[in-house]
């Protein structure tokens, strides 16, 4: 049995103030929700604030990004351990605006990747094809692809740590949501990939979240899916209600 997670990634939204007054909205909006995992990911700057607010809850804090050094002169970057001190337990990795506007490849996804557990966080691992991908019948190729070069280098105790999301980029803040269909069968090439090179005990259990225009509205049909472990929200999370209603779906 897979817990659904439903999480939530503020991207460069929201200052401390705005932090705590979502909490408190939030709060008691999510209280009685225990059929799900749920995980916000502010921007750094709201990490202390966020957590704070969520203290005493289920609700759980992630960061958006880390650096795979633990520590040095390294500007601007900020490290697994400095995040999970904070009082953080999970990370969202190679999202796909960090892929497309801060170079981020395979290669460093999977660096962040083992940095994160390394640190004792929960790293929810994006990935998922653009337009052009999709367009041209490459899909299947660009997750295989993502996976043999991000994921699939991990030791299978190392993998049984994570957590997957399918982001197909052409539907994040585009308003496009993938039909239930088609993002049950990338779920299910996924799984398969996992289930081909870690074993079927891995590929049941892994968590495979499903994000993109994620919305209450949408988010019901998305989770009858039986391949869809939950979902990575990014605008939709931004209001109390709004995420409070994809929550208690
Ligand atoms: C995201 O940022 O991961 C995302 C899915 O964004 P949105 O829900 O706004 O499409």
């Amino acid at each position: 049995m897979r817990k659904p997670i439903m999480a939530g990634n503020w991207k460069m939204y929201k200052n401390p103030a705005e932090t705590t007054a979502f909490f408190e909205k939030f709060r008691p909006l999510v209280e009685k929700a225990e059929h799900c995992e749920v995980v916000i990911c502010p921007p750094y700057t709201d990490i202390a604030a966020a957590v704070a607010a969520a203290q005493g809850t289920r609700i759980g804090i992630g960061a958006q990004d880390l650096y795979w050094v633990k520590e040095g002169a390294f500007t601007g970057e900020v490290s697994g351990p400095m995040i999970k001190a904070c009082g953080c337990s999970h990370v969202l990795v190679g999202h796909s605006e960090r892929r497309q506007y801060f170079e981020e490849t395979n290669a460093t996804v999977l660096q962040r990747t083992i940095a994160a557990m390394d640190a004792g966080l929960t790293p929810i691992v994006c990935v998922g094809e653009k337009l052009a991908d999709r367009e041209s019948g490459e899909t299947e190729a660009v997750l295989s692809l993502q996976f043999r070069g991000g994921i699939a280098l991990l030791s299978p105790e190392q993998f049984a740590r994570i957590v997957i999301a399918y982001e197909p980029v052409w539907a994040i803040g585009t308003g496009k949501t993938a039909t239930p269909e088609i993002a049950a069968d990338a779920h299910r090439a996924i799984r398969g990939q996992v289930r081909g090179h870690y074993g079927a005990a891995a590929g049941d259990a892994v968590r495979i979240l499903y994000g993109g225009s994620v919305k209450p509205d949408n988010v019901r049909v998305l989770m009858a899916q039986p391949e869809i472990d939950g979902v990575l929200v990014g605008g939709a999370s931004l209001d109390a209600n709004s995420f409070a209603s994809i929550v208690n779906f």
